[in-house]
Formats: C-alpha cells, structure tokens, sequence
C-alpha cells in the first residue's frame, strides 16, 4: 500500500430536514464534506481520506465525528474546542419549494484555522489538498490568510490542490472581500472546479470560455467547469474537451450535485490521470445523486462496480 492522503478542509454542519407531522430529522451536511464522502466511496483502499474541521465539545460535536468516522473518513485532524458547538441548518419546504436557514456564525469550524501549527502538520501529511469559497468564507481574514499561505506552500511542492469557489455572497462581510480572497484561493490552487451558474451570477462571465480563462490567468493549471445538465468543459494545460451530462428521467434533489461531482471526478482522476474518462465517471455519480434525495447518497445507490 502507498497510502496516499486526500484532505478536505471544511466545515460540517448538523442538517434538519422535514421528516412530515411537524418532526425534523437531524443529518450531517455540508460542502466539503460530501465531497469527501464521494471521494471516499469511490476511491480505492490504498488512500485514506481526511477531513479537517473544528467541532466543540458537546454531544452534537461527538456525534458528528462519529458519523463522520463511520464514513470511513478520519478524523484525526479534527480540531475540538471547549464550549463551541457545530454549525445547523434547517431545510424548509413551502409549496415543494426549498429554502434554507442557517445557524452558523459562530459554529467551531469558524477556528478549524486558528492552530497554525496544526494546520501546516495537517497540510504536509496530504498527497492532495481539498477546500472551498466556503471554507475561506466562514475564518476570519487572518486565519484564510494562514490557510492560503499553506495552501500555497503545497502547491510550490507540487501537490494537488484543488479549489472549487463554491460562491456564496451571504457569507462574505462584501462583494470585494468576496471576489479578492476567491480570486486568492483560485490563483493558490493547481486545478478550480467551479459551477458556470456561480461564476456568471458574482464574476459576470458572460461565457464558460469567460470563467475558464479568468482562472488560468489568475495562475490555476486545470479547470473543470460544471454546468448542470448542461455537462462540463475542461481545459487541462491548455488542452479543452467537453464532457456531457448524463440524461436523468426525473431529477429529484440536486443538492451536492457539483459535491458528488467533485469527488468522483478527483477518485477517478488519481486513479487513472486521465480527467476526460474522470469526468465521464463523475457525471454517472452526479446523476445517480440528483436521482435521490439529501447530500449524501450511500455507496451502494451510486453503480460503481466494486470501484
Ligand atoms: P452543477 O453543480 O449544478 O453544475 O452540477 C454538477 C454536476 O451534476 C453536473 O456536471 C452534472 O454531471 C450533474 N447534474 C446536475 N444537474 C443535473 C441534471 N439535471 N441532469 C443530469 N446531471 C446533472
């Protein structure tokens, strides 16, 4: 076994669904999470993924880690803090619309940064290096600083770090910070894997040729530009292709659709080094995803072939 380490950095948040009669049911959510997920269920025995995060030290905390461990993710690199609590949000269904409320402005994973030492043994210990506009959202500006320092530092070492901006204008104090520490996490990372309907809406790419070069000139390497059923296009040094989506009869909950997709593309593409045949793979896991309801979809439900 090489025992290579893929780590996602992130935050994790306890998820409350409508279960029907007015009762919740209580899940664990959150981007860079399921990415995880979705690599781990597609990668073979030989990596280990990791997450990092920041959880407190209640029961919620406890649980969490311990839905996370039963992922088969480690959680050695977890980061618990006295008094703090994870971040929560609610799924609320009016008329079969979805909106989303959020109690995360002073969850843990807010410090899962504020170790600096930790952070550096964490991000030396990966092969390869995995993070979001989330993950850079939610610190405080220091501490994304202190992570993209990190970030950088592997990327000079010749790691795989990937980056998808994952924009989210709510979380960000303005439209500046947003676009300048988004803008810094793409131009630290070796390959960005951002959704066109984001770049479009907060960068005013008129076009995926638009974002695609926006973040090459900015210093990434690879792109992989999703567009929902509308397929992705990568630019891997220099060389485009196009990869469609699959076709789904009914799509039932596109939630973590560019997560799945992420981390299938990434379990394929470090197993084969091939990123046309990982996109292709990918959109098989993506569709399987949005066929089915909630963020995470078991291994089982997602026709990997023992893969
Ligand atoms: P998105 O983040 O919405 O661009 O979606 C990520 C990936 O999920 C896409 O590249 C597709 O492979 C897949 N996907 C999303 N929506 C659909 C859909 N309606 N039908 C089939 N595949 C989809």
């Amino acid at each position: 076994m090489s025992g290579r380490r893929f780590l996602s950095i992130g935050e994790c948040m306890v998820e409350l669904s409508q279960a029907g009669d007015g009762l919740l049911r209580k899940g664990f959510a959150g981007d860079t999470f399921n990415t995880a997920w979705y690599a781990r269920a597609c990668l073979g025995p030989d990596w280990s993924v990791d997450y990092l995060t920041a959880l407190g030290d209640d029961a919620l905390s406890e649980e969490m880690a311990a839905f996370i461990a039963r992922a088969g993710i480690g959680t050695s690199l977890i980061r618990h803090i006295k008094g703090k609590t994870p971040g929560l949000y609610m799924i609320n269904l009016k008329n079969g619309e979805r909106s989303f409320s959020y109690w995360r402005d002073s969850s843990a994973a807010r410090s899962l940064a504020a170790d600096p030492d930790h952070l550096r043994e964490a991000v030396e210990s990966a092969d390869v290096i995995y993070f979001s506009g989330i993950t850079l959202a939610i610190l405080p500006q220091e501490d994304a600083a202190t992570l993209l320092a990190e970030i950088r530092r592997a990327k000079a070492v010749g790691k795989l770090v990937v980056f998808d901006p994952n924009i989210r204008p709510r979380l960000w104090s303005s439209y500046d910070v947003m676009h300048a520490t988004i803008s810094e996490g793409a131009r630290s990372s070796v390959l960005v894997m951002p959704s066109f309907d984001d770049e479009a809406a907060h960068f005013g790419d008129d076009s995926i040729e638009a974002t695609i070069h926006r973040y090459l000139a900015l210093g990434a390497i690879n792109i992989v530009v999703k567009n929902g059923a509308d397929g992705v296009r990568l630019n891997f040094a220099g060389d485009e292709t196009f990869v469609p989506a699959e076709k789904v009869e009914t799509v039932v909950d596109t939630t973590s659709a560019g997560d799945s997709f992420n981390g299938a593309f990434l379990a394929s593409y470090l197993e084969s080094g091939d990123a046309t045949a990982a996109a292709r793979f990918a959109a098989g896991v993506a569709a399987r995803v949005v066929s089915e309801h909630g963020a995470l979809v078991a291994k089982e439900k997602l026709g990997l072939n023992g893969g």
